[in-house]
């Protein structure tokens, strides 16, 4: 039974990370994998836009969590630096405040990190900041296994594997506090609980509304920043060609309009050119919230657990442009902020709109840590954060405008100028994303991590749905380019363990630690 199954079909639903990491792994272990995409090539959300003649990334820019990467690409015979090159980065980012000459470099460096700090705020400042790293440092190797590793956690598995000191160090943080007041009792300087509230957008969340847990975000950084050379797009590239050498058929431009049941059991999908292709098990890399709405069939809508925390993750504003920047030391990753942070937040999530102003974070994606840039034009990608909406509302040309308009003023504030002609500069909406990511209304991270029960609120790879499985960034561990590939090793994981079984249960462990029952 279990050999009859080991050489069956498995489709793959989407060439986001998670399922380019899926439909490699499952090639590797020999099944029969075919990998369909809606769009024109693989990537998602890591994806380049055409401006002026040049790719500017304009999806993640940040790669953190290597060792994801190198442990999967360890599994298929193979490593990061054999596809991809990486070029480590001193400099986190830049950071500066709107009116203010001083600005704040984070760096991989944390005893540099703190220098600056003593610098640009107080020693006592940067004593704060070292204890903010100790505490960052045991959450997240308190929670690297029982959480992100695991492939279904809940509350009483996660207090059974923390134990006593990962317990503690959890209740040191005060698990039910917001990410926000938790860092105002690190820091002093406003600025500084501005700048690290701010890894909980990198969950799409609001750091008044995410758990202190969140603060593992910044530690994750403070681990380690790459660049990759050719841009972000061509870790998606590399692993969409790795896994056609292992077999994988790849179909882009093949979007799947249904997935099909027979006896309660996946039994393949319908493309929306109406072709039947039949399948024994399916990987689903979209949105899960396409599902539940019921976008691939009313068979599956049950697929993914409802949430108990409806709210939708944060989407985006962005501008991707060929231009000539001034005035201000750019390096690769750099953030603006406004004052009145707590606004921003308010305007997406309560008021549904366009931030009056908000924090622009620019990638000058032409630049390395000397900040050195290219003669003339050179590649911006700047996003300024925006409510989920883009299914049900789409913002007006004057909303659009005064967005950009506040946007563009703040980082003149912060003393740069960027120029570029109209042909230079391409928008992406909430209402782009929405159409390019069915289901997830331009949220760009899956639901919200608002609330400190939310990170269970995640349906795990395992759907309802008998050979129906999940990856992505709607799924745990959840979004970011490290955490959706990770969701595809699992999904991947979670099939084989599946297949492997015999009539009792038990429990498989595959490389890395990684565990599922
Ligand atoms: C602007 C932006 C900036 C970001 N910045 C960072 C960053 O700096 N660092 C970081 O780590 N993460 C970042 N992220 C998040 C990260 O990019 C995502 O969490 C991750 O790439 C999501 O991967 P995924 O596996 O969920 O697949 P997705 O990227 O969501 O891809 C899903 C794929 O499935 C396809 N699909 C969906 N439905 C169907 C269907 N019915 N038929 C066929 N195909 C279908 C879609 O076309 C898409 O290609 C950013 C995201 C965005 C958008």
């Amino acid at each position: 039974m279990a050999e009859a199954l080991r050489t069956g079909r498995v489709i793959v639903v989407g060439a986001g990370i998670g399922g380019l990491c899926s439909a490699l792994l499952l090639a590797q272990r020999g099944l029969d994998v075919t990998l369909l995409e809606a769009a024109d090539s693989p990537g998602g959300k890591i994806r380049q836009v055409q401006v002026d003649g040049v790719g500017v990334d304009s999806g993640p820019t940040v790669f953190t969590m290597r060792w994801v990467l190198d442990q999967m690409l360890a599994e298929v015979g193979t490593c990061l630096e054999d596809i991809l090159t990486l070029e480590p980065i001193s400099v986190l980012a830049r950071h500066a405040w709107a009116g203010q000459t001083q600005r704040l470099d984070l760096l991989s460096d944390t005893a540099r990190s703190a220098d600056a700090i003593a610098e640009f705020s107080s020693p006592a400042e940067a004593r704060r900041f070292l204890g903010f790293c100790r505490q960052t440092r045991a959450l997240y190797d308190a929670l690297e296994k029982p959480y992100i590793r695991s492939e279904r956690p809940n509350l009483l598995s996660m207090v059974s594997d923390l134990g006593l000191g990962g317990m503690a160090t959890l209740s040191g943080l005060g698990p039910f506090a917001s990410l926000w007041r938790s860092l105002g009792r690190h820091f002093h300087d406003p600025r500084l609980q501005q700048l690290f509230g701010r890894y909980a957008t990198y969950c799409g969340s609001s750091p008044w509304s995410a758990p202190a847990t969140l603060m593992l975000v910044a530690q994750v950084e403070l681990d380690g920043v790459w660049s990759v050379s050719g841009g972000m797009f061509r870790v998606a590239k590399a692993l969409a060609t790795l896994g056609e050498k292992h077999g994988v058929t790849a179909r882009y431009g093949s979007a799947c309009h249904q997935i099909l049941l027979h006896g309660g059991r996946v039994s393949g999908v319908r493309l929306a050119s109406g072709e039947v292709l039949e399948a024994d098990h399916v990987v689903f890399n979209g949105d899960v919230a396409a599902l539940s709405l019921g976008l691939l069939g009313e068979a599956v809508r049950p697929a993914a657990r409802a949430p108990s925390t409806p709210q939708r993750s944060l989407s985006a504003f962005t501008l991707s442009m060929h231009a000539s920047a001034s005035g201000f030391p750019l390096v690769r990753h750099n953030v603006f902020f406004q004052p009145d942070y707590r606004r921003e937040f308010d305007d997406i999530f309560q008021h549904r709109r366009l931030p009056r102003q908000g924090t622009v974070y620019l990638c000058a994606q032409d630049r390395q840590d000397s900040g050195l840039a290219p003669p003339g034009a050179e590649r911006i990608f700047c996003l300024v954060n925006a409510p989920p909406d883009g299914d049900t509302s789409s913002f007006d040309a004057s909303e659009i405008a005064a967005c950009e308009s506040s946007s563009l003023a703040l980082m003149r504030h912060c003393g740069l100028e960027l120029q570029a002609m109209p042909h230079q500069v391409v928008r992406t909406l909430p209402q782009d994303f929405a159409r390019l990511f069915p289901g997830s209304g331009g949220a760009l991270y899956g639901r919200a991590t608002h609330g400190w029960m939310s990170a269970f609120a995640r349906p795990s790879a395992r759907s309802k749905v008998p050979g129906l499985y999940l990856a992505g960034g709607s799924v745990h561990p959840g979004p970011g380019l490290p955490m959706a590939a990770m969701s595809g090793r699992l999904a991947a994981a979670t099939l084989m363990a599946h297949l492997d079984s015999t009539s009792r249960s038990r429990r498989v462990v595959i490389s890395g630690g990684m565990s599922t029952r």
